[in-house]
């Protein structure tokens, strides 16, 4: 993990575009998929009511954030964005994301289904259109780890309604949990 920190730490500091960074990221979380045994207990632990997002490392200047997501059987994300780009990688279980493109008139349309297995990952970027619903996919906990271009649970963000297209600024934050000290 410190690799990997210091690693999207080079990155950050050569000032590296969202594109660039959609191309390095992959390659450099990938080795961190093959199972959750480097994780501490608390940041796997799903709740029984909601998904969670456990801060894992945050860059000092929120230049990017790496979060762990679990998920219960049956758990949802709103739908949402996240003004920046991001990159998702599946350690456990199945984690589906439903993509959609926004009209002018605020109407919401699915563009895609995505299902993520086990050692696969994801980019996004909002150039690309980044507005999607991400559901655990499968009966067990779902487990990934995602990247961000920005300290993600402090990032103004949005949230949209699909019945009304309303659109919702929202703060995430992240779920309570000590953040691990990697070493
Ligand atoms: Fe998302």
């Amino acid at each position: 993990m410190k690799a990997l920190i210091q690693r999207l730490t080079d990155l950050a500091d050569q000032n590296a575009p969202a594109a660039a960074m959609l191309r390095e990221v992959p390659t450099a979380l990938m080795p961190w998929l093959k199972d959750a045994a480097w994780l501490p207990p608390a940041v796997i632990a799903p709740h029984p009511e909601h998904y969670q997002q456990y801060l894992l490392y945050a860059d000092p200047k929120a230049r990017f954030s790496v979060v762990s997501f679990v998920w219960g059987p049956g758990q949802q994300t709103p739908i949402h964005d996240h003004c920046t780009w991001g990159v998702v990688g599946q350690l456990h279980g199945i984690e589906v994301s439903t993509n959609y493109a926004r009209a002018a008139d605020g109407s919401l349309t699915v563009t895609g289904v995505h299902t993520l297995r086990p050692g696969e990952v994801i980019g996004f970027s909002p150039e690309q259109g980044d507005i999607h619903q991400v559901r655990n996919g499968s009966e067990t906990v779902s487990i990934s780890i995602h990247i961000y271009g920005s300290d993600i649970g402090r990032a103004a963000r949005h949230k949209y309604d699909p019945v009304t297209g309303a659109v919702e600024t929202f703060i995430s934050g992240y779920s309570p949990a000590p953040i691990p000290t990697w070493s």
